[in-house]
């Protein structure tokens, strides 16, 4: 606001001194407005503005603070700021246990007069939490459609200030307006950005914001029905105070969708798209694995997307296959400059993949290709076919071994250590770790190490990593070697067609996987690693 007026003054003056320069220099003599006395005192005013706006505008952070706060006036002044959602839980596939825990409080504020007759207070503040995509945002707001309320949603994150005061005084104006536009729903997204743990040198500008949450929560009377919502992805970050009964008090986990809820979320989000009749909705449940609501409509949507560019009239299986695809694997890179060489690396890495994946019977692979994508050169797909919530430590050495085949099977054909495995490194330290350190299935017995114990216990932590990884090091090399012919038969493939479905795989290793020295390996491994 500040730079505006000036900005507007010094245009004035800057005016002001053309014009007199201008009658000065032009010698209009008839009226004496213009003496040279007057005009040396336009240009210093102009001058001296001059400078002020410069250093207005050098100085970023107030302009920057001066430039938030009106934005953010401005918003809380606007509808924008909050809607009336026409979400409804018919929107929301799945998390059925969840939304019978709603439907407690939507009761609450479509019926407040039969809790009030009881004593009962609408319950406050309601805390999602879990992974990312899983439907948080989209359950609030069906809250709020549900119950034709005000839907105010914000981020803990627009509560982030410099400078203190700022964010509790933006609480303070959202819970102001929420109350005027009751009944209404406040949604908190990343709620850990202001209700992170305070510690002894915490943030004064954060602690002053929580501390204004929590008078709000306090604040509410029983003739109030705003209900707020928070939600996080990290729940352990949250301080005691926002968790305790009266705030944030009633905890629903979210999770990744299981196959049948994977399944309703895909209707969902394919209800108005044209589909080929012979798509089997189950089966892409069953293909989509681990995979969060918001990957699921990604994917409903990208396949739409194909089956335009492609100028179908349907979107078939195929279009899905290659949508999941992307979602997985990432962008394919078009007319990738690889060395002959690379691509004969790269095709033995991932069949070391594939191969121990098949040897070891483990999370189905669905594909295994050399064709980049992302920033992988190739890459193998795993699609378990069952949800699967516990792991015994012979399936987590299988899947140290999978992500292992590629290392082993460079080293057996061409001697050298690579780049390549970077990824797969990361992935099969961070689950023996887990192994050792939160699953007790290591020599340090069966504890769970907090993180301060692993500093203390790094060496021996590091001993025991680094047994399990060589140990299934071993046992893949030894695999790969024994069954050097499949690996070249894969390889050898991969060169020519670039990419194996699941059925082309199988076929090419079709009297492999029958024999029956396979199936007794199987259980020398088991006992090799108990
Ligand atoms: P974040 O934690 O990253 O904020 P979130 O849990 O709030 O994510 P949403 O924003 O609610 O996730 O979900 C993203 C999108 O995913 C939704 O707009 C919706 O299209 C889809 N989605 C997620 N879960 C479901 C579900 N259960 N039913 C239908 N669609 C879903």
């Amino acid at each position: 606001m500040k730079r505006k007026i000036t900005r507007f003054i010094l245009y004035i003056f800057i005016a002001l001194t053309v014009i007199s320069n201008v009658f000065l220099f032009a010698n209009f003599k008839f009226n004496n407005t213009f003496t040279l006395k007057n005009n040396m005192l336009i240009l210093g005013i102009t001058v001296l503005l001059f400078i002020y706006y410069i250093r207005l505008n050098k100085n970023p952070q107030y302009a920057h603070a001066i430039v938030n706060t009106e934005k953010k006036d401005k918003d809380q002044n606007s509808n924008e700021f909050f809607t009336k959602p026409k979400t409804t839980f018919k929107d929301v596939a799945g998390l059925e246990g969840v939304k019978d825990e709603l439907i407690e409080v939507i009761d609450f504020i479509n019926n407040p007069e039969k809790y009030k007759k009881m004593g009962a207070r609408i319950p406050k503040g309601i805390l999602f939490y879990g992974p990312p995509g899983t439907g948080k945002t989209l359950l609030a707001s069906a809250v709020a459609g549900e119950t034709k309320s005000t839907f105010f949603s914000v981020s803990g994150s627009e509560f982030v200030e410099k400078y203190v005061g700022v964010g509790a005084k933006r609480v303070r104006d959202l819970f102001e307006k929420a109350r005027k536009e009751a009944p209404s729903v406040i949604f908190i997204d990343e709620v850990d950005a202001i209700g992170a743990k305070r510690h002894l040198d915490s943030n004064n500008e954060k602690d002053q914001t929580l501390n204004q949450l929590l008078v709000e929560l306090d604040g509410f009377n029983a003739n109030q029905t705003v209900v707020v919502i928070a939600a996080t992805n990290r729940l352990d970050l949250l301080d005691e105070a926002l968790l305790r009964p009266g705030r944030f008090d009633r905890h629903m986990y979210i999770s990744n969708p299981n196959v049948k809820d994977r399944e309703k979320i895909l209707k969902v989000h394919t209800k108005n798209k044209p589909l080929d009749p012979g798509i089997n909705i189950t089966d892409l449940a069953r293909k989509t694995h681990g995979m969060s609501g918001a990957h699921l409509s990604n994917i409903a949507n990208e396949a739409a997307i194909i089956a335009v560019r492609e100028n179908k009239r349907m979107i078939t299986v195929s279009h899905f296959e290659q949508a999941i695809e992307r979602i997985v694997a990432g962008l394919e890179i078009k007319n990738p400059t690889i060395l002959y060489k690379e691509k004969e690396v790269v095709s033995y890495h991932e069949a070391g993949h594939a191969l121990i994946g098949k040897i070891l019977n483990t999370d189905m692979v669905q594909k295994v290709s050399i064709v980049p994508r992302g920033h992988a050169l190739g890459y193998v797909i795993h699609m378990p076919q069952d949800d699967r919530y516990i792991l015994t430590k012979e399936e987590l050495c299988n899947k140290i071994m999978v992500m292992l085949g590629g290392r082993a099977a460079e080293e057996l054909v061409f001697k050298h250590l690579s780049t390549g495995a970077k990824d797969d490194l990361k992935k099969v330290t961070e689950i023996a770790m887990q192994m050792v350190c939160d699953y007790g299935m290591s020599n340090l017995g069966f504890i769970h190490n907090e993180p301060n114990m692993i500093h203390s216990l790094s060496d021996s932590i590091n001993q025991e990593i680094n047994k399990i990884i060589d140990e299934c090091y071993k046992i893949t090399y030894d695999y790969l070697s024994e069954y050097r012919d499949e690996l070249e038969k894969i390889s050898i493939a991969l060169l020519e067609k670039e990419a194996l479905n699941k059925t082309e795989l199988d076929e090419l290793l079709d009297d492999f996987l029958s024999a029956p020295g396979l199936r007794n390996k199987e259980k020398e491994l088991e006992a090799s690693l108990t």
